[in-house]
C-alpha cells in the first residue's frame, strides 16, 4: 500500500536503471552476435544461426524499448501515465526468455551461461517488485525444468557447446538443482536488502516533503506579517496625516491671536475662532470614527449581541431620524420594505450606526429634490437591504476604493467639503461582523445603490466558534454563552 502510494518516487532511480540496463543489452546483442559468428570456428557449432536470431530479437525489442523510455521525463514531479515498473517486467520477461534460448544453443542445462540466470534475477529484484522477481524464479525454473524433462525425453535437441559432449542426466538435473537454489536465494537476499533501502527512501522523501512543506508555510506566514505590518504603517501613516492638516490649522489660528496679530473680539478674531472651532469639529469627527473603527476591530467577539433584531425597524426608525436632514434638501425618503427581516443574532447599535452612514451618504451626496429609496427584500435566508440614490455618484475608478479609509471621491469633496472618508469602512466592518456582504453599483453623476446582504439564520463568530468546536458544558446551539446583551 505505502509502496503503492509512494511508487512513483522511485521513477527517475528506475529510469535511470532501465536505460544503464538498455546499453548493457547493447553489449549483450554484440557478444551474441560476434559469439554466433566466430563460435563455429573456435569448435562451438551450435550457436550459428541459433544465438545470431537471439541477437536480432534482443536488439528489435531493445530498440523499442530504447524509443519508448526516451520521451519519459526524469523528474519526480512530472510523472506520467507510463507505469515504468510495468515496463521493467517486460523486459525482465523478454530478456529471461531470450536467455533459455541462448542457454538452449550453448548445452541447455549443462550451458556454461546457466549463471546468467541468477545476474539477471538481483537486478530485476533490485528494479521491480519482489513478488514479480519470484513469479519470475518460479518460471525460469519450470522453463528449465520442462526443458529438461523434453531434452531428457528425446523431443527437444540437445544442441552442446562442444561438439562430441554427451547428454548427462544426472548433471542437467544436478545443474537445474543448483539454478533453482541460486535464482530463489539470490531473489531472496537482494530483495532484503533492497526493500530496506526503498523504506529509507520513502522516509526521506516524506521528510523531505514535510520539511519542504513546513517552508513554504513559514514563507507565507513571514509574507502575510511583512504584509500586515506595511499595511499598519500605511494606515498608522495616512491617520497621522488627516489629524495633521487640521491641528495645523488650530495652531496658526491660535497663535495669530496669541501674539496679537488679530484681536479676538473683533469681527475678523471672531471668524478665525468659529473658524477653528468647525475645523475642531471635524477633527473630533475624525477621532471619534476612528475610535468607533479600532473598536469594531477589536470587539469582533465580545460584540454586544441582542437576539432578534428587526432590521424593518430600525431603517423604519433610521427614515425618521434622518427626516431632517433630507427636508433641508427637500428629499423624497421613500422606504420600500417587502418581506420582515429578523437577525437572529445582531448588534443593534451598530447596525444603526451602519445604516445611518450609508442613508447619510444618501442625502449628502444627493442634489436638492432628489430622491432616496431604501430596498428591504427577503430572498429566502437572505435579507437583502439596498440603500438607492440619484445623486452625484461615484466614479468608476474609485468604486473599488471607497470602502478604504480615508478615500474620498474628488466629486464628493467637491459636493461636500465636510466628510471623514471613514464612514464606510465602518460600514464594511459591521456588515463583516455580523456575516454579510456589501457592494456598491454607481453611474458616475447618476446616482449609486449600496448593497447589503444578510443570512438571517446569522450567529455570532464567538457562538459559531463553540458550535464547530463541539458542544461545551452548558452550552445549547441556540445560546451563546458570556454573550452581554444590548439592552
Ligand atoms: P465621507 O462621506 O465622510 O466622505 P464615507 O466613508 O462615508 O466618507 O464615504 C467615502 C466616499 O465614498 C465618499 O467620500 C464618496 O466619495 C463616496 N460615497 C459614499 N456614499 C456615496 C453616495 N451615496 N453617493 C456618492 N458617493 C458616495
Amino acid at each position: 500500500m505505502t509502496r503503492t502510494r509512494f511508487k512513483h518516487i522511485f521513477d527517475p532511480e528506475l529510469l535511470g536503471r532501465l536505460l544503464w540496463f538498455g546499453r548493457l543489452r547493447w553489449l549483450a546483442v554484440c557478444a551474441l552476435a560476434l559469439a554466433s559468428v566466430l563460435g563455429p570456428q573456435f569448435g562451438f557449432a551450435s550457436v550459428w544461426p541459433g544465438l545470431f536470431v537471439v541477437a536480432s530479437v534482443v536488439a528489435f525489442y531493445n530498440l523499442l524499448f530504447h524509443l519508448f523510455l526516451r520521451g519519459h521525463p526524469r523528474k519526480t514531479d512530472d510523472r506520467t501515465n507510463i507505469d515504468l515498473r510495468a515496463v521493467a517486467v517486460c523486459e525482465s520477461v523478454l530478456d529471461l526468455t531470450a536467455l533459455m534460448f541462448t542457454v538452449h544453443f550453448t548445452g541447455g542445462l549443462q550451458s556454461p551461461l546457466l549463471p546468467f540466470f541468477a545476474f539477471h534475477m538481483a537486478i530485476g529484484t533490485i528494479m521491480i517488485a519482489s513478488r514479480w522477481t519470484y513469479l519470475l524464479a518460479g518460471g525460469v525454473s519450470l522453463a528449465a525444468m520442462f526443458m529438461l524433462a523434453l531434452q531428457s525425453s528425446g523431443v527437444l535437441a540437445y544442441r552442446p557447446l562442444v561438439a562430441g559432449s554427451e547428454f548427462d542426466v544426472g548433471v542437467a538435473a544436478l545443474n537445474l538443482l543448483t539454478l533453482i537454489v541460486a535464482l530463489f536465494g539470490i531473489v531472496y537476499l537482494t530483495d532484503s536488502v533492497a526493500s530496506r533501502l526503498k523504506q529509507l527512501s520513502i522516509e526521506l522523501y516524506e521528510t523531505t516533503r514535510t520539511l519542504r512543506d513546513r517552508t513554504e508555510e513559514l514563507q507565507r506566514l513571514f509574507g502575510d506579517m511583512a504584509d500586515l505590518e506595511r499595511r499598519k504603517s500605511h494606515y498608522m501613516r495616512i491617520s497621522a496625516h488627516q489629524l495633521r492638516s487640521p491641528v495645523g490649522t488650530i495652531q496658526t489660528v491660535l497663535r495669530v491671536l496669541a501674539q496679537g496679530y488679530v484681536d479676538p473680539s473683533t469681527p475678523e478674531g471672531m471668524k478665525m475662532l468659529n473658524g477653528a472651532i468647525d475645523t475642531t469639529d471635524s477633527l473630533l469627527a475624525v477621532i471619534n470614527d476612528l475610535l468607533d473603527l479600532a473598536k469594531l476591530r477589536e470587539g469582533r467577539d465580545k460584540a454586544p449581541w441582542s437576539q432578534a433584531v428587526n432590521l424593518n425597524q430600525l431603517l423604519a426608525d433610521l427614515f425618521d431620524t434622518l427626516a431632517p436632514d433630507a427636508e433641508e434638501k427637500q428629499l423624497t425618503m421613500t422606504p420600500d420594505f417587502d418581506g420582515v427581516a429578523i437577525l437572529d443574532w445582531g448588534v443593534p447599535t451598530d447596525l444603526v450606526h451602519a445604516f445611518e452612514n450609508l442613508m447619510y451618504n444618501a442625502i449628502k451626496y444627493n442634489r436638492v429634490g432628489g430622491e432616496v429609496r431604501v430596498k428591504l427584500r427577503v430572498e429566502d435566508d437572505t435579507a437583502v437591504i439596498r440603500v438607492i440614490d440619484r445623486g452625484i455618484g461615484i466614479p468608476d475608478d474609485y468604486l473599488d476604493q471607497v470602502f478604504m479609509e480615508f478615500v474620498r471621491a474628488p466629486n464628493a469633496k467637491h459636493h461636500e467639503s465636510e466628510g471623514t472618508g471613514l464612514g464606510l469602512a465602518i460600514v464594511r466592518e459591521v456588515v463583516q461582523v455580523h456575516g454579510g456582504s456589501i457592494a456598491v453599483e454607481s453611474d458616475h453623476g447618476q446616482g449609486s445603490t449600496f448593497t447589503v446582504r444578510f443570512y438571517l439564520g446569522h450567529t455570532p463568530p464567538e457562538a459559531l466558534r463553540l458550535l464547530q468546536a463541539g458542544n461545551e458544558p452548558g452550552y445549547e446551539a441556540d445560546t451563546p454563552p458570556e454573550i452581554s446583551t444590548a439592552s
